[in-house]
């Protein structure tokens, strides 16, 4: 009979990816009582959902579920969490694997406390990957404010040539410029892989004229605008001129059911739009909303989500295919053209933004060879001790999400009591 101790010379279990769905395979797997490593190749855990405004269905901020998580991984011992780590290789047999794990420098140790003196002194700037690149950060940057961990990071390609303010400025002297990337091994029973999903890149949809017109914008994007820690606080602006935008446009499928491009469905841009539908009526009452669609796809108990929402904002819906999408080079309002199904003809919209509803694409870079994909790219399974769980698996949310990587969990679980069984 197997009894979690963490005493015991057990072998963890290895989980890639520290979004939702690794987060959640990491506690239920510690809180059975088994060693974990997560590791993770951003500086901060949470993936995704940490950079969205609000959550879809309860309309709650990230940081109430996340952190939850957080404090449960906080308390718990039995997780090493490594994060700007990597998997490099992956070898062995079931219930018995070497895990080789790079490590890039952070080039900021624990000693740091957060206080910004760095930054304060840093004379360099990056885009900011985390708000979409429409803001900029010092190259000694804190990801964002409830960051885990909350520590800053430097991004060594931004900085200016032999400057060393940071070191000087801290007096906690936790800046250390000649940090070197590490290697790390582990003695695994099993492995997650929670990788998560990245979105399709709008640039390829050449008809929507995403990067050619500045108030095209994608749904990703609309959450950072929306996010009151965000590059505008928190107001929905058109990227051009900074003002409020009166009429909006959302694009579902943008480039998604379509032979050329993602022929699958992503199953939460329907839902993700009338969220952001939502935050468009709260800032701005009078704004006109348009959403074009193919068909509206809200699974189980969202479909009240999507009642609510079309109720109380007012939207209009038009069945219809987006054909083409122009600029108005005085205005910089945008020209729809598109199919109105259900009414036989082609209209054409205007708006003042637009919003693509772009979809989910499998992050699987990085990943050791060996697992199966199937005809989209998602992760489909593998043999041994894999468990794939969360986005990397198929397009889903977060309560799917959970669901998922608590199933992962159970069954890496499994693979540590085979692995103590046969000794
Ligand atoms: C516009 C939009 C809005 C959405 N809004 C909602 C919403 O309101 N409510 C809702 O329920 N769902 C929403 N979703 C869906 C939600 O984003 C996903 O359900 C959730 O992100 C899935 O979590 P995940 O952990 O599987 O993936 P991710 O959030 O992508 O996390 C994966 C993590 O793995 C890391 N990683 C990737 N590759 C590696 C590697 N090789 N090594 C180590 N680490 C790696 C990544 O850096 C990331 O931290 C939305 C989706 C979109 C597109």
């Amino acid at each position: 009979m197997y009894e979690p101790a963490t005493t015991r010379a057990d072998k963890p279990i290895l989980v890639i990816g520290g979004g939702i769905t690794g987060m959640t395979a990491a506690l239920e797997a510690a809180e059975a009582g088994c060693r974990v490593v997560l590791i993770e190749k951003s500086p901060y855990l949470g993936g995704r959902t940490a950079s969205f405004h609000l959550y879809f269905p309860k309309l709650c901020p990230p940081v109430c579920g996340l952190e939850i998580n957080l404090q449960r991984i906080k308390r718990n011992p039995r997780i090493q969490i490594l994060t700007l780590a990597e998997l490099e290789r992956l070898e062995g047999l079931p219930g018995n694997y070497q895990a080789t794990v790079k490590v890039s420098p952070r080039y900021v140790t624990e000693a740091c406390t957060a206080c910004n003196a760095c930054a304060e002194v840093c004379p360099s700037k990056r885009a900011d990957d985390f708000n979409a690149g429409f803001s900029k950060t010092k190259a000694v940057y804190l990801p964002f404010k409830w960051a885990f961990p909350l520590r800053y990071v430097i991004d060594r390609a931004a900085c200016a040539n032999g400057c060393r303010a940071c070191v000087e400025a801290c007096k906690y002297e936790a800046v250390n410029l000649g940090q070197q990337p590490e290697r790390k091994t582990f003695s695994v029973a099993a492995a997650v892989v929670a990788t998560g999903w990245e979105p399709y890149d709008a640039s390829r949809i050449d008809n929507l004229g995403f990067g050619k017109y500045p108030n095209i914008v994608t749904n990703v994007t609309l959450e950072r605008l929306a996010a009151p820690d965000g590059p505008t606080q928190g107001k929905i602006v058109r990227p051009s001129d900074g003002q409020p935008p009166k009429q909006i446009v959302f694009v579902q499928c943008a480039g998604s059911r379509d032979e050329n491009h993602l022929p699958y469905c992503s199953s939460v841009c329907c839902a993700a739009s009338f969220k952001q539908a939502s935050y468009l009526r709260a800032q701005n009452p009078k704004a006109e909303i348009t959403i074009f669609y193919i068909d509206i796809r809200m699974p189980g108990r969202l479909e009240e989500f999507y009642s609510k929402v079309v109720k109380e904002a007012g939207i209009r819906l038009i069945k219809g295919k987006v054909g083409r999408i122009e600029g108005e080079p005085c205005t910089d309002d945008l020209l729809i053209t598109a199919e109105e199904i259900l009414a036989g003809k082609k209209i054409i919209a205007r708006a003042g933004l637009v919003v693509l509803a772009t979809g989910i694409v499998p992050q699987t870079r990085g990943l050791p060879p060996g697992f199966a994909v199937d005809e989209f790219g998602f992760i489909s399974g593998s043999e041994g001790d894999f468990y794939i769980a969360g986005c990397v698996k198929r397009p889903q949310d977060v309560a799917a999400s959970v669901r998922d990587g608590t199933g992962a969990a159970l069954g890496a679980l499994q693979s540590v009591v085979r692995s103590v069984q046969s000794g």
